[in-house]
């Protein structure tokens, strides 16, 4: 989030660099039910962000210390692999990706019935295999699905999708280059029956006015992402079908 830069991120016209208007997401798929061995799965691609999410419980909560008597607690680690970005990075848990699982498990909190479960930990896994920036709202994204996929009951979906800034347009759904030389950056996580947020961060700054436009624009992608998470949880009950057969 630099702030200024030599490259021109959005052109006259308002066209960005790949195309897209300030308003238009990235194309997005999402396929639930991937992984046999876990209880529900998703893999969500959101232009070249590739994602999975697995999803075990409720089961015996490890280490015992956390089990709480009154809720299931939501354990959720999300990685992103070393070859996730051109220049590897450093494998296993940093700053970054402790911070990720945190909120990325508070916003599912919100939505998981965790109270039905009392002492049982709910483990979920979120592999970032191809990052170009969104990867927090993406595996998120991915997670709600694979979530309802294991079958536990949820108030709500959560999708989940960034606005932010760059050369000075309100754009949804930066990519890396709007991300790295844009003015700021606004993951949105909402419950979209009401429209309650549950994930909400800034890095970078805009004004009141365009915080609200951003915020605008965050809710009508949340409402079509929530859309393709229904279809992809559809097609999977309506074939019955996991890749990798019904062994
Ligand atoms: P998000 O992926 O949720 O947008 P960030 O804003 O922290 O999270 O990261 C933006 C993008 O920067 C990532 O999607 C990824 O493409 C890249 N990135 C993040 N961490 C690293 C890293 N350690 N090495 C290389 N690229 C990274």
């Amino acid at each position: 989030m630099s702030g200024h830069t030599e490259m021109t991120l959005v052109n006259e016209d308002g066209v960005r660099i790949d195309g897209r208007t300030a308003d238009q997401h990235r194309p997005v798929h999402i396929e639930a039910g991937v992984l046999s061995n876990a209880d529900g799965s998703a893999y969500l691609e959101i232009g070249k962000n590739k994602v999975l999410a697995a999803v075990y419980g409720p089961r015996e909560c490890h280490p015992r210390h956390l089990q709480d008597p009154t809720k299931a607690i939501i354990q959720c680690k999300y990685n992103m692999q070393s070859f996730s970005v051109s220049d590897r990075k450093r494998p296993g848990p940093d700053r970054r990706s402790i911070e990720i699982s945190k909120i990325i498990a508070e916003a599912l909190e919100r939505v998981v019935l965790t109270e039905l479960y009392p002492r049982a930990s709910i483990d979920v896994y979120i592999e970032i295999l191809q990052a170009n920036a969104g990867t927090r709202c993406a595996g998120l994204t991915a997670a709600a699905v694979a979530l309802a996929d294991a079958g536990i009951p949820m108030r709500d979906l959560v999708p989940s999708i960034a606005v932010g800034k760059a050369d000075g347009h309100v754009l949804l759904d930066l990519n890396k280059e709007e991300d790295n030389y844009g003015e700021a950056d606004v993951p949105v996580g909402i419950m979209p029956s009401t429209d309650e947020i549950v994930l909400l961060q800034m890095d970078g700054d805009m004004t009141r006015e365009e915080f609200d436009t951003a915020i605008d624009m965050a809710f009508e992608a949340c409402h079509e992402l929530c859309d393709i998470q229904k279809a992809a949880l559809k097609k999977r009950y309506d074939t019955g079908a996991v890749r990798e057969g019904s062994e």
